[in-house]
């Protein structure tokens, strides 16, 4: 049987970063056993609905990388893949378990079922629970007051009618966690279908992982209470359930866990998928850092494309224990990235930053040799245009203390005899830069390293960066000449 995994948020807003850790990690499963990976849209509940959401949160997965084979927008044979295009499917599934005994009826409002809890809890009981025989349904009540309640249109649910056997066991082979033993009191008469007609998350989890012919359900540990549940519905359809594997939890540094954005420390460790491409981390990056929490491929390395992990991933490797978001971690992560990736690709990415830093755009050939000169230096590419303004435009402004430290006694003939060598040159290419300072400084009897600095403030203006002369090179002839020239204009000579 071909492996079939979803990923099945609900749009209740933004793309958290577990729920990428979540659907990256189906996605890799997919992959690595030539299945498929669903996206199925869980909007059943529809107080927490927001609209957009669910663009939002396609197209914070594609910025990830993370592309499903089925879901809105790329139907299959399963389709639709939005919980509210099915709701006659839940309500058919509901039925059916009413007509064979499995499901009921309940006809009491909101507000007796708050007073029954109310009781429950006023008694000090374990936990609360649907009281069948105290309640209104079809299993309390006789079949024409029943019958009653529906011919005058009173609201219903049904509930799941929950076996009564206190020692039955509902046991979950996880395939992260192992076995898993719930006791009888981890379900109750659940509902399933909600009185307008919408079914809860469990009884549209279940009917449509069953429906999509879905293999293995892989999800957060935050559904683990809600497996004996869906063993139950799984039990109670006579469908066989599917394989299950719940992720650990992601925590903050702080060991709480990471729901919301939260400070800690110096950091800002934000939840939103869409703050950290905002941030400037590479997708790569993220992802990377994302398949480490919570799985690891058990020789230490650390790095990895999607390609590479596709390779390495296996469910067996995923641990159990909460995974600890760290962001200088993350930091470090996209630090690696940015050497990894190719510079033609760096030059296009680079593109936006460069528009948002107002500063002029060079060609792409340029910028490639701008991404490679700077990405050792940076964590963000969005750095680079600010912190190397110089790459991009003349200097206005000299650092004052190397300024101080530099020019002075016979700084300005140097810069002009640098000037000289350097606007001799027929050929502007590294080594030929490099004779040109040396023939300088010879020319005055003295060393090359006297002159690199000066050379550095009048091209940059800044007392470090790049390679001088890998930058020299990528400015030009004409640019370097005419920041010289500016420089001798700009620092008189010193007496
Ligand atoms: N709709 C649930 C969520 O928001 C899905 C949980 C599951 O994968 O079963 O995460």
């Amino acid at each position: 049987m071909s492996v079939r995994v979803r990923f099945a948020p609900s749009p209740t807003g933004y793309l958290h970063v577990g729920g990428l850790r979540t659907a990256l990690y189906n996605y890799l499963f997919a992959r690595k056993h030539g299945g498929t990976f669903v996206l199925r849209v869980e909007d059943t509940d529809r107080k927490r609905f927001v609209e957009d959401a669910m663009k939002r949160l396609i197209a914070s997965m594609r910025w990830a990388g993370i592309d499903y084979d089925e879901g809105p927008g790329k139907e299959g044979e399963v389709g639709p893949y939005t919980q509210s295009e099915r709701l006659a499917l839940y309500r058919d599934a509901a039925e059916q378990l009413v007509k064979a005994g499995k499901a009921y009826y309940a006809f009491d409002t909101p507000e007796e079922v708050e007073a029954m809890r109310q009781i429950q809890e006023d008694q000090q009981l374990p936990h609360t629970f649907y009281d069948r025989a105290a309640m209104k349904n079809s299993l309390s009540c006789d079949a024409a007051q029943v019958q009653a309640w529906i011919a005058e249109g009173v609201p219903y649910v049904v509930r799941l009618k929950a076996p009564e056997d206190p020692n039955k066991q509902y046991i979950l082979q996880d395939l992260v966690h192992g076995e898993v033993v719930f006791a009888s009191d981890s379900v109750d008469d659940q509902v399933l279908l909600k009185a307008d007609g919408f079914p809860t998350y469990h009884l549209a989890n279940v009917v449509d992982d069953h429906a999509m012919k879905i293999t293995h359900v892989i999800r957060g540990e935050e559904w683990l209470p809600s497996a004996p549940k869906h063993l139950l519905l799984y039990e109670s359809f006579g469908w066989e359930p599917p394989k299950m594997a719940h992720l650990p939890l992601l925590l903050n540094s702080d060991g709480t866990k990471m729901s919301k954005r939260k400070t800690i420390g110096a950091f800002q460790v934000d939840v939103m998928v869409e703050d950290y491409r905002d941030k400037g981390y590479l997708p790569e990056a993220l992802i990377n850092f994302l398949s480490l929490l919570g799985w690891n491929p058990g020789t230490g390395q650390e790095l990895f494309t999607l390609a590479g992990l596709v390779e390495a991933f296996s469910l067996e490797r995923a641990q159990k224990a909460g995974a600890s978001f760290d962001i200088e971690k993350l930091q470090w992560m996209n630090k690696q990235h940015l050497k990894m990736l190719e510079l033609t690709d760096l030059a296009q990415r680079l593109k936006p930053a460069v528009i948002a830093s107002g500063m002029p755009m060079p060609s792409d050939e340029a910028l490639a040799v701008i991404a490679g000169l700077m990405r050792e230096r940076v964590t963000f590419l969005e750095e680079i245009p600010t912190q190397a303004d110089y790459l991009f435009r003349d200097p206005t402004v000299y650092d004052e203390g190397v300024v101080k430290k530099q020019w002075k006694g016979d700084a300005f003939a140097k810069m002009v005899a640098l000037q000289s060598q350097l606007s001799g040159l027929s050929v502007w290419e590294r080594d030929a830069i490099d004779q040109a300072i040396v023939q300088a400084a010879e020319g005055m009897g003295l060393k090359k390293g006297a002159f690199l600095a000066i050379m550095r403030l009048a091209v940059s203006g800044a007392a470090g960066g790049p390679d001088l002369l890998d930058m020299m090179a990528l400015l030009g002839q004409e640019t370097c000449l005419r920041r010289v020239a500016r420089a001798l204009e700009a620092l008189p000579p010193m007496v």
